[in-house]
C-alpha cells in the first residue's frame, strides 16, 4: 500500500507514532520540508519525517516495514541527486533536528547524533587540539560523508573517514536499534564503513579524533592563463610530498555574486590549495616550490585544525548545483592537456570549479582492521561542478559533465568514489567485484524486504 494513495490518513498515522513532525503533500510546508541542500534536486517522496528521537526514528521503520514503504534517511541533501529519482513510494526520513555532538579529548572521539554536520564537530574539537576527518565544508552531514568514505584535508595522513568509526548506533529493518562495533555485528560494522547508507538509519556514531599542532593551510591563486603552467607544476610538486601533505589544484570561475569574497567575485583562476601537518620549519617550506610560481593571492597561513573548513570557500548555504567526478590514475602531461582543453581557458567551460585532488598514503594503504572500503586505488580524485542557474545553465553542465568524464576516461582509475558521484550510477563501480558481492549479501540478511534507500544503493 503506498503512502501516496491515500495521502492524508497515512500521514496522519506516521505523525501520532513520532514525537518529531512529519509532512505530507497536502501540508503546509511540504516544499520545504522536501528541500535538499541541493537545490537543483527537485525530491519528490511520499512524505517527509523529521525525527527528534532515537525511538521516532525506530519507529518510522517499523511503520514504513508494515506498509511496504522504503525510508530514505538523509542528513543535508548534500548527496540528493543520486537519491532523488527513486524516491517515489519512499519516507524522506531527515534527520536534520537530531544534531549534537559530544567530545571526549581523553579518549580523542567523538560521539555525534544522525544529523550532525561537520562544524558541530570540528569546532570544538579544534579548542582540544584535536580534529576529525572532516569535510571541506562545514555544513555536510557527518554520516552521510563518512559512511560514503570521506576525503578530509587529513585524507593522506590518516586515511578515509569511514575507517576512523569506532561504534555505531543503527535503527534497523526488524531489531530496532542495535549496537554496532568491532565486537557486535561486525558485518555490518564492515558494510558501513565506506558501504553507504543502504544498511540501515544510523541514529549516532562515534569517532576518532586526531591530535594535530596548529596546521599550516591556505591557498595561493594565479589568473586561470597560467592554468597549464601551474597544474604542470602541481603534479611534479605533489609526486615529492610526504603523507603529511594534503592538497588540490583547480580551476575556480568564481560566481559574480555578493557572496563570494570581493576579490574572488566574478573571476577565473587556477588555485592550489593544501593543508601541511608537522612542524616548522618545514610545514611552510614544503609549499614553497608552488610559491615560487607567484601567485596574485598567497592565503597560506597557520590556523587551528577548525580553519580548515574554511579553506576550499565552498558555499556556506543550500545552492543549486549539478557535479560528478571520476578516480584517475597514470596523470601525465597528455591527461592534464585533455584536462585543461575540456575545462579550462578557451573551453567555454561551465563549471564554477574542476579539481585534481592528490590520493595516495594512507589512502592507498589497506588493513584488515578497515571496511568495506578499505582504501582508494587511484592517484587523483577529479570533480567537477557548475551553479544551475536555469534551464539552460543545466543543460550545459549536464553536457559538460559528460563530455570532461568521458575526456578523462582513459585515465579512469577503473573504481569510482560514491561521495563524489553526483549521479545516479551503479554501486557495483564503487567496490571490487568480491567487495560488492559481499556487500550484497549483508543487504540481504540485514534488510531482507529492501526497506532502507540510499543514493548510490547496493
Ligand atoms: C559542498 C560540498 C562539499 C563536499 N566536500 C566533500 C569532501 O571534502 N570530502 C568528501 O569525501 N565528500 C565531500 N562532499 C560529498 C559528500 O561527502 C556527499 O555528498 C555526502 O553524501 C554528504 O553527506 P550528507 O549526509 O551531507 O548528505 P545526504 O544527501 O543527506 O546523505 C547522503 C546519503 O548518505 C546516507 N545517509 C545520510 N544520513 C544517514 C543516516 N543517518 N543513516 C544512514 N544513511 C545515511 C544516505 O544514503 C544518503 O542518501 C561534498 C559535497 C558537497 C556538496
Amino acid at each position: 500500500m503506498l503512502i501516496t494513495n491515500r495521502p492524508d490518513a497515512d500521514v496522519g498515522t506516521l505523525r501520532a507514532r513520532l514525537d518529531g513532525a512529519v509532512y505530507g503533500p497536502a501540508d503546509a510546508g511540504w516544499d520545504q520540508a522536501r528541500r535538499a541542500w541541493n537545490l537543483a534536486v527537485d525530491q519528490r517522496p511520499a512524505a517527509v519525517a523529521f525525527p527528534v528521537t532515537d525511538a521516532d526514528v525506530v519507529a518510522a521503520v517499523e511503520f514504513a516495514a508494515e506498509r511496504g514503504l522504503r525510508i530514505a534517511p538523509q542528513g543535508t541533501g548534500h548527496g540528493a541527486a543520486a537519491l532523488a529519482p527513486d524516491l517515489e513510494g519512499a519516507i524522506l526520513l531527515s534527520t536534520a533536528r537530531m544534531r549534537g555532538v559530544r567530545i571526549d579529548p581523553r579518549a580523542r572521539r567523538a560521539r555525534v547524533r544522525a544529523g550532525a554536520q561537520w562544524g558541530d564537530v570540528s569546532l570544538p574539537a579544534s579548542a582540544y587540539g584535536l580534529a576529525p576527518l572532516a569535510g571541506s565544508s562545514a555544513d555536510v552531514g557527518v554520516v552521510g560523508y563518512t559512511l560514503g568514505g570521506g576525503l578530509s584535508w587529513l585524507a593522506r595522513k590518516h586515511g578515509l573517514a569511514c575507517n576512523s568509526i569506532v561504534s555505531l548506533e543503527v535503527a534497523t529493518a526488524g531489531r530496532g536499534l542495535v549496537k554496532v562495533d568491532a565486537e557486535h555485528e561486525r558485518d555490518l560494522f564492515w558494510a558501513l564503513r565506506g558501504g553507504g547508507g543502504s544498511f540501515g538509519v544510523v541514529t549516532a556514531m562515534e569517532l576518532e579524533l586526531y591530535a594535530v599542532d596548529d596546521l599550516y593551510a591556505g591557498a595561493m591563486l594565479w589568473p586561470w592563463e597560467r592554468a597549464g603552467e601551474i597544474f604542470d607544476a602541481y603534479r611534479a610538486w605533489a609526486q615529492t610530498v610526504p603523507d603529511e601533505v594534503t592538497s588540490l589544484c583547480r580551476l575556480l570561475q568564481a560566481p559574480d555574486l555578493p557572496d563570494v569574497p570581493a576579490p574572488l567575485r566574478g573571476r577565473r583562476f587556477v588555485v592550489f590549495e593544501a593543508a601541511v601537518s608537522g612542524h616548522e620549519p618545514y610545514r611552510r617550506d614544503i609549499v614553497e616550490p608552488m610559491r615560487a610560481f607567484g601567485p596574485e593571492l598567497d592565503m597560506f597561513a597557520v590556523m587551528p585544525p577548525a580553519g580548515l573548513v574554511e579553506i576550499h570557500g565552498d558555499p556556506k548555504h543550500p545552492v543549486p548545483a549539478m557535479g560528478n567526478g571520476r578516480l584517475l590514475s597514470n596523470v601525465g602531461d597528455a591527461a592534464l592537456d585533455a584536462l585543461l582543453e575540456a575545462a579550462g581557458p578557451g573551453s567555454g567551460s561551465p563549471f564554477v570549479s574542476v579539481e585534481l585532488r592528490q590520493l595516495g598514503g594512507a589512502l592507498a594503504r589497506r588493513d584488515p582492521s578497515h571496511g568495506a572500503l578499505a582504501s582508494l586505488d587511484a592517484d587523483y580524485s577529479l570533480f567537477a561542478a557548475g551553479v544551475v542557474t536555469g534551464a539552460e545553465a543545466a543543460m550545459a553542465i549536464d553536457g559538460a559533465l559528460a563530455e570532461l568524464l568521458d575526456t578523462m576516461a582513459p585515465w579512469d582509475a577503473g573504481t569510482g568514489y560514491l561521495n563524489f558521484v553526483e549521479a545516479p550510477d551503479h554501486p557495483r563501480r564503487f567496490f571490487d567485484a568480491e567487495t560488492y558481492a559481499i556487500l550484497k549479501g549483508i543487504k540481504g540478511t540485514v534488510d531482507p524486504g529492501g526497506v532502507f534507500l540510499s543514493n548510490h544503493p547496493v
